[in-house]
């Protein structure tokens, strides 16, 4: 096969692991990102991509997906600290004590910038691998061929260009449809700490660590590497009083009135090491990974990634999803090499059969969610959203093996189809899913709102 040469704009997860796997098929590749990648002193603030700091848990898809291209990457990571831990299916699990089965599937319980350092430096120690340090500003074409991209006065040529800029990535817009979706209305507030010497970590009852169904809001754990970890609270975007969460003091008062986050902040077991943070625009987008005219207008260029999905991140289907979209585009480009056209047709058809499932099934149970928060009845006239299904498995054991399948995303969303109209009886007989210990959101809003009257 002869070798081709590679732009890929983005060095986030989903270009760093094309870009090894291509570089590894004998492909020259240059990956070019806006962001120069750690510091000298090992600092590293990557500005525009928010969710550096925010918690993350990798599924086992992701290592997985590591395994199969880039198996020194999932050794490095566990020499890092990454923990291994199940995937989601093992939530329902009543009594789990946080401790991996060897014979789950694993994923990794990482800080996001533990993970992105060492995929990225080994893709800087990886031969055939270059990185160019600047914004792409457009797609390099003449006749319908695209031959690179401009990098700020420069033309970098390439003979297959792949658009890896994330969510906010702009530069090719005017080259595709409009995304389909939303704004999941979702927003996080999020902080990190670290356990002291000797301390134990607090309670578990989910593969990243604990999660609280509250009245009104979500509040989470993510035990990650050396011993830190994250406080997540999933809230509505339009909620102004909860959005005081992004207020460290406030962050902390309100935690120490969760039970099950309690445990893990006392002043004898934890410590923060960062002030809390907000993160809002949190899309449910897909967008085609094609050109807005279809493979055979412009061949070339592709799209991967967050640059063709996102969801609401509560769930962390967003690493996978983009890696399982990068381990599928190298096995069609090792299938048909240069012919770009049918590499993008049928990736498209591909993304649109196994991608875009996963943002629609984001639509309906975010809009369902909100609608929850803000206190309005389940709608029993329609088909359930797929959180509400996942949550009759604590009462009809039945359902588990599909909800499971669901749960860790090894097969479509469709998979609930047969469990949702037995879900959908057991709420109509007024089953409703169990509230963790905790204040409603009401409460928070009004402990919200004294402290910052006592405050001035
Ligand atoms: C708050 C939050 C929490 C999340 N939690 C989880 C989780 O728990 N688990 C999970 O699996 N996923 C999670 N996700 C999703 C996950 O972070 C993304 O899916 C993942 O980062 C996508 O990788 P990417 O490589 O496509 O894009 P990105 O990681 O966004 O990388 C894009 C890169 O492109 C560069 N770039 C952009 N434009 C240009 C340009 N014009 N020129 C040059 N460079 C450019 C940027 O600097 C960046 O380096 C979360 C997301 C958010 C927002």
């Amino acid at each position: 096969m002869t070798q081709r040469s590679v732009a890929i704009v983005g060095a986030g997860p989903a270009g760093l692991y094309l870009g090894m796997g291509l570089a590894r098929r004998g492909d020259r590749v240059t990956i070019v990102d806006r962001d120069a990648g750690p510091d000298q002193d090992g600092g590293w603030t990557r500005k525009g991509v928010m969710q550096f700091l925010h918690p993350h848990y990798l599924r086992p898809q992701v290592r997985d997906a590591l395994l199969a291209e880039l198996p020194d990457v999932a050794d490095a990571l566990v020499e890092a600290g990454a923990v291994l831990t199940p995937g989601m299916s093992a939530l329902p699990r009543p009594g789990w004590s946080g401790a991996a089965d060897p014979t789950d599937l694993l994923g990794y319980r990482v800080r996001r910038s533990v993970f992105e350092r060492v995929l990225r430096q080994t893709a800087a120690d990886e031969p055939g691998v270059s990185f160019s340090v600047g914004a792409a500003r457009e797609v390099a074409q003449a006749g319908g061929v695209v031959h690179g991209v401009v990098v700020g006065d420069t033309v970098l040529e390439a003979d297959l260009v792949i658009d890896a800029s994330g969510r906010s990535g702009r530069f090719t817009d005017d080259l595709r449809a409009p995304a389909e979706g939303t704004d999941s209305g979702i927003a996080y507030a999020s902080r990190q700490y670290e356990l002291l010497p000797g301390a134990e970590p607090g309670p578990f009852n989910s593969p990243p660590g604990w999660r609280g169904v509250l009245d009104g809001y979500f509040a989470s754990i993510f035990y990650q590497d050396a011993r830190t970890f994250q406080i997540l609270y999933v809230r509505a975007a339009a909620d102004k009083a909860l959005a005081h969460l992004r207020d460290s003091e406030i962050f902390d008062k309100v935690s120490l009135s969760i039970p099950g986050l309690q445990d893990w902040i006392s002043p004898d077991r934890a410590k923060p090491v960062l002030p809390a943070m907000s993160g809002a625009g949190l899309y449910d987008h897909y967008r085609r990974p094609v050109p807005a005219k279809g493979s055979a207008s412009m061949a070339g260029i592709l799209w991967l990634g967050d640059a063709v999905v996102t969801t609401n991140p509560a769930e962390g289907r967003g690493v996978t999803t983009a890696l399982l979209q990068a381990q599928q585009l190298l096995a069609i480009l090792d299938d048909h090499g240069s012919d770009y056209v049918a590499v993008s047709e049928r990736f498209d058809h591909w993304c649109q059969d196994n991608m875009r499932p996963w943002v629609m099934d984001h639509i309906h149970r975010d809009t369902s969610l909100l609608a929850r928060w803000r206190g309005e009845p389940i709608d029993l006239s329609q088909r359930l959203p797929s959180d509400l299904v996942c949550a009759v498995a604590e009462v009809e054991p039945s359902l588990i093996p599909a909800i499971d399948d669901y749960l860790d995303m090894r097969e479509r969303p469709d998979v609930l189809d047969e469990a949702e109209p037995i879900a959908r009886k057991r709420y109509q007989a007024g089953f409703r899913p169990k509230v963790s210990a905790g204040p409603t959101r009401d409460e928070v809003a009004d402990m919200i709102e004294r402290h910052l009257a006592v405050a001035g």
